[in-house]
């Protein structure tokens, strides 16, 4: 079954500075966003541009498109050319971290470019189609807008990874046309219902992005003390479990029964129903327990678990989202002046970049951070 959902949109601005102006961005990010909205106000946005020290975006997906454009506005003085190789990187990383603690959502990646800005290297094309690969069943959709480009090469493969979500890739040769490609793009994507496990044409995560996901979740912690249940309401001697992004206690049974509600498409990962933390358990436990090998507790009639759209207000009613600045992970150094004639204008990576996987929080990064970005770990 197709359906329409809820969506997150990140909004990659990688205009040249100063060739057009940014005046004529914020109303074309305005119309997408009042559309939008009104078709479904719990969309939430976002931005990434690129500035001195690296690109930038808000910490959190905001409900407000005004906050979007003050927020851009009061950094339009710093932006600089953007890396779309490294924005793109960005984008996706920020949106597999909201992934893991919010589930029902769409996320879309709307890059708008024109042929200043650094093109992708040749070696991190695979890399990028890797990393799409394993996201674009979140769902998780890519649409560009180039601006008076020519460059076809650029073009053939941002249209390339665009296809692989099924997104598409928009030619502009005039500004004007800028607001109606915004209001087009503003149309929700359809998307496939995750099944329940076991249910026949339940849309599931694939075979080889099993373990991404898997990597995704965390372990409930173990609980030994005395308590109640949060999803049964019950105590008793069962073994009880913590989720560790919220504290809630439930029995490890009643969190096997519940994975079939909250499926993401893997049998045993699913979301806690009070704060939508993705949580995994063993696999064969949850079968044991889906299948009645292992006895479940008896549930009450009225449970129901969170809104979530609610919730994601209530939290940014407690904290506006802030910018943050990182470093670029597929930064592109340019070589000094002198050189650049001799070499044809080459722009030329020193690195040789890798994807790391940081082993204490499961952040993706590039071997361009010494330390993982999130939890400081060192990645050597
Ligand atoms: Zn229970
Ligand atoms: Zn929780
Ligand atoms: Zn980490």
């Amino acid at each position: 079954m197709e359906v329409r959902k809820s969506e997150d949109s990140l909004i990659f601005c990688g205009i040249t500075p100063g060739t057009i102006k940014m005046n004529r961005i914020y109303d074309a990010f305005s119309v997408f966003m009042k559309d939008k909205k009104e078709v479904d106000g719990s969309d939430r946005f976002n931005f990434i541009i690129f500035q001195n020290h690296g690109p930038s975006y808000l910490d959190h997906f905001t409900f407000d498109p005004k906050y979007i454009i003050k927020s851009l506005k009061s950094s339009e003085k710093r932006i600089v050319k953007a890396n779309i190789a490294g924005g793109i990187f960005v984008a996706i990383t920020f949106i597999i971290d909201v992934f893991k603690k919010i589930s029902d959502k769409v996320f879309r990646l709307i890059i708008l470019t024109d042929d200043g800005a650094y093109k992708i290297p040749y070696q991190y094309i695979t890399i990028l189609e890797d990393l799409i690969d394993k996201v674009k069943d979140m769902p998780f959709f890519i649409d560009v807008i180039r601006l008076n480009s020519f460059d076809l090469q650029e073009k053939g493969n941002l249209r390339k990874l665009a296809q692989q979500t099924k997104g598409k890739l928009h030619d502009i040769n005039d500004i004007k046309e800028l607001n109606s490609v915004f209001s087009s793009l503003s149309k929700k994507k359809l998307v496939q219902v995750p099944g329940y496990y076991g249910k026949k044409n339940a849309k599931t995560i694939p075979e080889r992005n099993i373990p991404f996901y898997a990597n995704l979740a965390d372990d409930p912690t173990e609980y030994k003390g005395k308590g109640t249940c949060a999803i049964c309401f019950q105590g008793g001697n069962n073994e009880m479990i913590k989720c560790p992004s919220c504290d809630i206690i439930i029995h490890k049974r009643c969190g096997a029964q519940w994975a079939k509600m909250s499926s993401i498409g893997i049998s045993y990962v699913f979301r806690c129903h009070n704060c939508f933390n993705l949580l995994k358990l063993e696999q064969q436990f949850v079968f044991d327990v889906q299948t009645g090998r292992i006895p479940a507790e008896k549930r009450p009639e009225k449970f129901t678990h969170r809104d979530m759209i609610n919730y994601l207000r209530e939290l940014e009613e407690k904290r506006k989202p802030k910018i943050i600045q990182v470093n670029d992970p597929m930064v592109i150094e340019e070589e000094p002046i002198e050189e650049k004639s001799n070499k044809k204008n080459k722009k030329k990576i020193k690195k040789k970049i890798k994807m790391i996987i940081c082993p204490n929080c499961s952040h993706l990064t590039t071997s361009i951070n010494k330390e993982c970005p999130k939890c400081f770990y060192y990645l050597q």
